[in-house]
């Protein structure tokens, strides 16, 4: 017999002993007390110690081998309080040679545990939330290793259907205190995606409950999770093959990352190890799921925590599909929790995080916005929800603990805010706003066709700021001329390395496909700062947005500039090509990137080149406003990146929230620098685009305008706006009004340009 096979078998013998127990007629606190001497026995140890959850978030002592009996009942530990507090605050293992070194220790005497100097505890988890605390104490100071403390994991998750049953404590207290109130609640979050719904709770998960966690026969419960995996993988392809949001690109590879996750063979082999060891299929998926979960707790990096979410879903995915095979007849497992059978026709999702295939298997008619409790901005949900143009709002504390199936929620995602169980006002306000928003909408829709031009004649050229494939789609929606600004950062950071030059020409020969014709400017790689690539390494910064980013990047690694250049160049074969450069602080820099970009264009193949190649810069960096007179004679096109600029204009960080709003876009210093841009344009015939937030933002567009700008790059949602304030705009007017307000000393010009909006009838 092998090393592994002896202890799977050694770990069958012990699961089989511990079901029987569990399962034996009498008194419940009997069962527990011999499941603790068993686990003692088992485990070589001098203690072993169950706590059980019990309300107000305290863990009681319950059963004990090896502690004082009359700690029985007595012993109790807040959450966080003690080593024992600890693992349940933390859903994490702790195996500790010298216990009473740890900061945590929390000395009880009457239970005598000076005696024991090592010790071993696991959480007890049902359905992810910490249901009590086992442990495992030892006289000598001893190592616990990797194995011993995988077992206890595995008998603590058996132990979960005893302490989770009813007979020890009432279900009622082993939810958290405030989790079902039925009074109307609000919740805040952080804003994924904008937007505001109405609809109806449709929680997403715990969707399968284990009930039967030990099997005799390995070999059957490796069968029926080969027949699972199988029929999982076969539904992914279909759900790829069939999606429709699927076939834009950059949607399709984040389904195809998926896949390959649940292709991973180091999951796929820890769900067969555990069967082994003695465990139903289930049970061992399961098992899979609290690792995930405990290794997830302590993973930082955000990119890396949205792919252990993938593992969440595949997990409940493979639950199911173990479930559709076999469940029903074994009774292994029961469906509850999920309101999915009777869905209504206006879901919210809730769910504590969503893997992207997940949120597909919903009907999208009826998906009205989707409620996370964790989750991040970039995260592949999030993408997808983006695409489907629904709100999202993500890192809600504790929203699955206070949600009911078939709750009625507003999601106001402008305001990253949830309504649970409005009341009757706050539904009636924002049904209103919601009528608002919708004819707001309709009266943009109308002006799509309508020319951007001011009521005293001048044009003003409107363009979209892409990302994502959806944004460069929505250029016939909104009637905006071209692409002002593509980020093509945005397909790199959803990605799990970085795309090589047969994808990349892929990808922007998609969005000139999709821009059919009108002009699209590609901005080269702006990484760094808040913009990570998980799979780019770099050293940490003191203050990333001034550090190693953008254009730097691209001239110290030529490599990867030059191969994103060759990528536009060979995606623009007989179109027009703009290139622009990002974070440009002096001439040289330009000069350089320009130099590249030249190599690549002289090596292309006569007849693959572009009709024709426009280069600019963006000016983001205030010390090149004074080299002007030098670039302007370099580059055929000049974009202002506002957001850039007034941070390092005024040193103040856009991403704090104590600086990013000390200082205002509509004041002197920037009016003054902004004009003089303007005139050094129009002196040297180069064409000025602003593409910063401001331009977004109809009081700012109009300020703009007023200054001389006249080609505004934009988010999609923000053209309907800017276009009915240009339509009200006499700028000439405002231009003469703003020439008076140059020497103001103000800190802000907005109340007077409010007020100037007001007097002359502009819709801002
Ligand atoms: C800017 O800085 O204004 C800009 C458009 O670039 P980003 O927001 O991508 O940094
Ligand atoms: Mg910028």
């Amino acid at each position: 017999m092998t090393a592994d096979a002896g202890a799977w078998s050694a770990s069958r013998r012990l699961l089989g002993r511990l079901r029987d127990i569990m399962a034996a007629p009498g008194e419940v606190q009997e069962r527990l007390d011999k499941v603790a001497s068993l686990i003692a026995g088992n485990m070589v140890a001098e203690v072993c110690s169950v706590y059980v959850m019990r309300a107000g978030e305290v863990l009681e002592l319950f059963a004990t081998e090896g502690l004082k009996p009359d700690a029985v009942h007595k012993t109790r530990l807040r959450v966080g309080e003690g080593i024992i507090g600890d693992i349940a605050a933390h859903a994490r293992p702790l195996a500790l040679s010298d216990a009473s070194a740890h900061p945590n220790f929390a000395y009880r005497p009457e239970t005598g545990e000076e005696a024991y100097h090592s010790l071993m505890g696991v959480p007890i988890l049902r359905g992810g939330r910490v249901i009590g605390v086992l442990a495992i104490q030892n006289r000598t100071r001893r190592g616990y290793t990797e194995e011993e403390v995988e077992t206890l994991q595995t008998i603590a998750m058996v132990l979960a259907e005893l302490v989770s049953g009813g007979e020890l404590v009432g279900a009622e207290e082993l939810r958290p205190t405030d989790g079902i109130a039925l009074m109307p609640l609000r919740l805040t979050g952080v804003a994924f995606n904008r937007g505001i719904a109405t609809g109806t709770a449709v929680l997403h998960e715990p969707r399968v409950v284990v009930h039967r966690f030990v099997a005799e026969d390995p070999d059957a419960e490796l069968a029926r999770l080969a027949q699972a995996t199988e029929g999982m993988h076969s539904a992914i392809d279909d759900l790829i093959a069939a999606s429709d949001v699927a076939h834009s690109g950059e949607h399709r590879e984040v389904l195809e990352t998926y896949r390959l996750i649940a292709e991973d063979r180091g999951w796929l082999r820890r769900i067969s190890e555990a069967i082994h060891g003695g465990l139903t299929a289930e049970a061992a998926v399961q098992r899979a799921q609290n690792d995930t979960r405990a290794r997830m707790s302590k993973i930082k990096d955000s990119y890396l925590r949205e792919r252990l979410h993938d593992f969440e879903d595949l997990t409940n995915r493979l639950l199911q599909h173990l479930t559709a095979s076999n469940g029903e007849q074994t009774g292994n497992t029961t469906n509850t929790g999920s309101s999915r059978n009777k869905t209504p026709d206006d879901i919210v999702l809730v769910a504590r995080n969503m893997g992207p295939a997940e949120l597909l298997d919903y009907d999208r008619q009826k998906l009205r916005a989707v409620l996370l409790e964790e989750g991040a901005t970039h995260s592949h949900v999030a993408i997808i929800a983006r695409a489907l143009e629904i709100p999202v709002v993500g890192r809600i504390e504790g929203l699955t603990d206070r949600i009911e199936p078939l709750d009625p929620i507003i999601v106001d995602g402008d305001n990253a805010t949830v309504f649970i169980r409005p009341g009757e006002d706050v539904q009636q306000t924002f049904v209103k706003s919601i009528d608002a928003a919708r004819r707001r909408r309709a009266s943009y829709a109308a002006l799509r066709d309508k020319p951007a031009r001011t009521r005293d004649g001048a044009e003003i050229s409107l363009m979209l700021n892409a990302g994502l494939l959806f944004d460069v789609q929505q250029l016939e929606d909104t009637g905006a001329e071209g692409i002002g600004l593509d980020r093509t950062e945005i397909p790199f950071m959803v990605r799990p390395d970085f795309p090589g030059l047969a994808e990349q020409t892929e990808i922007y020969a998609t969005v000139l496909d999709e821009a059919g014709g009108r002009p699209v400017v590609f901005r080269t790689l702006d990484v760094g700062g808040d913009k990570v690539l998980p799979y780019f390494a770099r050293s940490r910064e003191e203050n990333p947005a001034m550090g190693w980013r953008a254009i730097r990047i691209a001239l110290d690694r030529p490599a990867i500039l030059r191969r994103q250049l060759r990528a536009f160049v060979a995606a623009a074969m007989g179109r027009d090509l703009n290139v622009m450069f990002p974070m440009i602080a002096e001439v040289a820099e330009f000069d350089a990137a320009r130099r590249i970009l030249d190599l690549e264009l002289d090596r292309v193949g006569r007849g693959k080149a572009p009709k024709s190649v426009a280069v600019g810069a963006m000016l983001e960096v205030p010390s090149l406003t004074w080299q002007l007179p030098a670039l302007l004679q370099r580059v055929d096109f000049l974009s202002i990146g506002s957001n850039d600029l007034l941070q390092f204009l005024f040193a103040s960080d856009r991403n704090n929230p104590r600086t990013a709003d000390r200082y205002d876009a509509l004041s002197p210093p920037v009016l003054a620098l902004l004009r003089d841009i303007v005139r050094r344009c129009e002196k040297g015939q180069v064409s000025l685009t602003l593409c910063g937030e401001i331009a977004g933002r109809p009081i700012e567009a109009m300020t703009l305008i007023g200054l001389g700008i006249r080609r505004m790059s934009m988010a999609p949602v923000s053209i309907g706006p800017v276009k009915a304030m240009i339509l009200s705009l006499d700028q000439e007017r405002l231009a003469k009004y703003l020439s008076q307000l140059e020497n103001s000393a103000e800190h802000s010009l907005r109340p007077r340009l409010r007020n100037f909006a007001k007097d002359h009838g502009v819709d801002i």
